[in-house]
């Protein structure tokens, strides 16, 4: 970052950052923190003092904060410090409020007794709040409205941009301003009947079904949250997780002791259990058609809703086009997809589960070589000899103990690689295997079972050939249509990110954020080309990747352990 002068583009002009932090680095603010606390120490009196960044208040009576105020403009400039008294605002109580117009008469600061905003949210009397909440909330549901807007034609970019950026703002304010749950109901109605409805296609949600989006997105949800519901829920977390740190500002210390930032990490994980706790028995406690009950289990898969939350970026690859997005909802939550084909190739009628099931037609082929190819290609990074569809030696007189075991001359696995698991010569083989769990004959297994079964087979099938005739070793590796795992395919994928982070020198929870990610994008590409069939045109292209570090936090990929 400090390699060469940034450009800051100006008026039409460039001028070159030459000192000080450049914009956006993040060390900017605790750089500057030190810069100002010898002013801060200076200026230690019987007033109470804050700080955020540069802003500068303070708190007590109105002598004391005309002393304040004079040193601050005496002592600021040699620190760098220039208060701006236009910029500046006195909020007194009514009662005193003449005495303080008179006291600060020769500074040209504003002066009030009805309220001021306050990094980010107010200070002041009742009705001032109230309109400050009212006029914030109004400008926020214009801008939903617009978003709404968005939606119909660029549903994958508006929701991306909701929930990435103007939740977080709303969370913000719901964490400083207390009781405004009545006020966020305007924000939810546009929610649920203009903004769900344009990115899903559909014209309404049901009670259950709004209740099941407003989840997190591993817990089956999209991560819309009804504003209404959680104002208490944000405040009551950040006055208990902040309460360490108002101590400190009321005794005005100066340091921040270990003891503080340890209290406080007690606090939040405190809080995140209990909220991992209250999502769960919400997920319980939602009474859903059997359909969406299925579809969310599938769908809480971990890497399974990776797809969603990564952010929609073109050069990365993450990017669905509205029909593509929507028909990705739809199987997400078991809704019907609009204008399907009636018949399907095979002559049956046509429906999601019989495209997704469906051996004829290259779609399924389709779909195992991606996930086969994107998993060779990383493979190769990290050992010598990958071959795909590698051929196995033919049995001469060999017996193989099950019957549904592989005997054919000319079997092939999907990928052999060289001293995969350990440091050894050994070969392992792999196969891939992308199975429908909602496929008849799964449809009332746990999906662990599914994945077990999946696996099984896989294994009876090659695992003693490879281990007696090859002397390798053999992994299956099962995806459901939906975008889970299996268990040993967890297993050979932390695997590789570690083999791959390690060679390349990059964190390990980015490089498996990455190939979750990617996979999990391949995996829903495929289903809706499945369901698309050759009228769809969206292959899953993986751009070729400098650094995982990137993408997962231009994109940000929520990080896998
Ligand atoms: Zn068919």
């Amino acid at each position: 970052m400090y390699r060469g002068d940034a450009s800051l583009f100006i008026d039409g002009e460039t001028v070159y950052s030459r000192e000080g932090t450049t914009q956006g680095d993040p060390l900017a603010m605790s750089i500057y923190g030190i810069a100002i606390l010898p002013l801060i120490q200076k200026l230690q009196g019987l007033y109470k003092q804050l700080r955020f960044a540069d802003d500068a208040s303070a708190g007590g009576k109105i002598t004391q904060l005309k002393d304040w105020w004079t040193r601050m403009q005496s002592l600021g400039p040699s620190f760098g410090y220039h208060p701006n008294p236009l910029k500046t605002w006195l909020l007194a109580k009514e009662q005193h409020l003449d005495t303080a117009k008179e006291v600060f008469e020769d500074c040209d600061i504003h002066i009030t007794s009805t309220g001021q905003r306050h990094l980010g949210s107010a200070l002041g009397s009742d009705s001032f709040l109230r309109d400050f909440v009212a006029t914030k909330i109004s400008s926020w549901v214009d801008e939903l409205e617009n978003f709404s807007e968005v939606a119909k034609t660029e549903p994958q970019a508006a929701y991306a941009a909701l929930t990435h950026g103007l939740i977080v703002r709303w969370t913000y304010f719901m964490r400083t301003t207390p009781g405004i749950s009545d006020h966020m109901a305007p924000l939810e109605e546009v929610l649920r009947h203009k903004f769900i409805p344009a990115i899903t296609g559909r014209k309404t949600v049901t009670n259950e079904e709004r209740q099941l989006l407003a989840l997190p997105c591993r817990n089956g949800g999209l991560g819309i949250i009804d504003p209404t519901c959680q104002c208490n829920l944000q405040y009551d977390a950040s006055v208990e997780v902040t309460a360490p740190l108002v101590e400190l500002i009321m005794e005005q210390k100066n340091a921040i002791s270990i003891d503080v930032e340890i209290e406080q990490k007690k606090r939040k994980s405190r809080l995140k259990a209990n909220r991992l706790k209250e999502v769960e028995e919400k997920v319980n406690s939602l009474t859903l058609p059997e359909t969406l009950e299925r579809a969310a289990k599938l769908i809480s898969d971990k890497g399974a809703s990776n797809w969603l939350t990564a952010l929609p970026l073109e050069r990365h690859g993450f990017v669905l086009h509205k029909g593509a997005f929507r028909d990705a909802l739809c199987l997400r939550y078991g809704w019907m997809p609009k204008k399907l084909l009636t018949k399907c190739e095979c002559g049956s009628a046509f429906s999601i589960n019989h495209a997704l099931n469906c051996p004829n037609g290259t779609f399924p082929i389709l779909r195992h070589n991606e996930v086969r190819d994107f998993t060779g290609k990383l493979l190769a990074e990290v050992c010598p000899d990958v071959i795909l569809e590698p051929d196995l030696q033919p049995l001469e007189g060999e017996s193989l103990d099950f019957a549904s075991a592989n005997h054919e001359d000319n079997a092939r696995a999907d990928i052999r690689a060289r001293g995969f698991w350990g440091g050894n010569r050994q070969c392992v083989f792999f196969d891939v295997k992308v199975f429908n769990p909602n496929a008849q004959s799964y449809r009332r297994s746990s999906l662990e079972s599914c994945f077990r079964h999946e696996e099984n087979t896989k294994k009876r099938k090659y695992e003693q050939r490879i281990i007696e005739v090859e002397h390798g070793s053999f992994t299956p590796l099962v995806f459901s249509t939906s975008g889970g795992m299996g268990n040993l395919a967890s297993t050979f994928y932390k695997r590789l990110a570690s083999l791959l982070s390690e060679k390349r020198r990059e964190a390990y929870s980015s490089t498996l954020g990455w190939i979750r990610t990617h996979l999990s994008f391949s995996l829903l590409r495929s289903a809706i080309m499945c369901v698309r069939r050759a009228r769809s045109s969206i292959k899953h292209v993986v751009k070729g990747c400098d650094s995982f570090d990137l993408v997962v936090a231009e994109a940000h990929i929520h990080e896998s352990q």
